[in-house]
């Protein structure tokens, strides 16, 4: 399980900085989260201003 980024994302980089296992960079017009390094801690979800990372199903 990963939290993935939508398409929402305004690229604030808020995110990068949060995450506590540094899954998250600066992709192609949004930020990314590599599923292979993500713990699933919601950090990201609750520091977004516009919430675009989300728990993925
Ligand atoms: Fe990082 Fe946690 Fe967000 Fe996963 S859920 S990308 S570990 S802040
Ligand atoms: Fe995108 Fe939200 Fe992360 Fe900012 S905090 S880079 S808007 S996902």
């Amino acid at each position: 399980m990963a939290y993935k980024i939508t398409e929402d994302c305004i690229s604030c980089g808020t995110c990068a900085d949060e995450c506590p296992v540094g899954a998250i960079s600066e992709g192609d017009g949004k930020y990314e989260i590599d599923p292979e390094k993500c713990i699933d801690c919601g950090t990201c979800a609750g520091v977004c201003p516009i919430e675009a990372p989300k728990p993925e199903e």
